[in-house]
């Protein structure tokens, strides 16, 4: 049996054509089942449903041989135990610094203000203000950071960006890149050696299809 950790929503929609060109479709649509484990037309092929942040773990651990996280995740997760051989071009975004309109971002690191910085991404921010050289205290949120300078929990965000249409509701600007994002396909090391035969297959056909 070979299983396959997806999320919910952007990542399952845009790895739906990739499976369909490896000639694997799940018999169920997880917007409308509340199953977490789907059957797939193929009997050897399964796939699991879990948080985006989970999916590394799942695979890191052999619970799932093959995943699709990414990269702002997979950054954050660390990568252990995971062989990454894929860039999939899904799920495409930029992890962007933003502001509040009006925060004079640019001044303050010229004159080295220590910034507060709300994010659920410590590790790329910690990294990326570390590179700079700009001193922040960090503040860990889950979710809907574009709040945090809008009520003074912090003078910055660090987010992913699509279309800019959350930044710009809320009166915020992107201010600094920090990253090209896009998802990945990460397998299972030890299922890369001992289900070769199943897993590798799929990977050519995800391949074919990503290109
Ligand atoms: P947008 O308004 O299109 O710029 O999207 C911004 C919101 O969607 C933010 O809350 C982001 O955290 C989230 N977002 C954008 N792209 C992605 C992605 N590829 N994966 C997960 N979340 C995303």
């Amino acid at each position: 049996m070979i299983t396959i950790a997806l999320s919910k929503g952007r990542i399952f929609d845009e790895t739906i054509p990739l499976l369909a060109a490896a000639g694997v479709a799940t018999t169920e649509d997880p917007e409308t089942s509340r199953k977490l484990i789907l059957a797939t037309n193929r009997k050897d092929v399964r796939v699991i449903i879990v948080r985006a942040t989970d999916v590394p773990t799942y695979v890191q651990y052999g619970a799932a041989d093959v995943g699709v996280a990414g990269k702002d995740v997979l950054d954050e997760h660390g990568g252990q135990g995971l062989y990454q051989p894929l860039d999939l071009n899904i799920a495409r975004c930029k992890m962007m610094v933003a502001v509040a309109e009006g925060f004079d971002y640019e001044r303050m690191v010229r004159h080295g203000a220590r910034l507060k910085v709300a994010t659920k991404y410590l590790q790329t921010a910690r990294e990326h203000f570390a590179g700079k050289g700009v001193h922040v205290d960090l503040i860990k949120l889950y979710g809907s950071m574009e709040l945090a300078p809008l009520v003074g929990l912090a003078d910055a965000i660090v987010d992913l960006v699509s279309t800019g249409n959350t930044l710009k509701a809320n009166g915020l600007i992107a201010v600094e890149e920090i990253a090209s994002i896009s998802a990945r396909l990460i397998v299972n090391q030890a299922s890369l050696k001992l289900k070769r035969v199943g897993v590798q297959p799929l990977l050519d056909a995800f391949a074919r299809a990503a290109a």
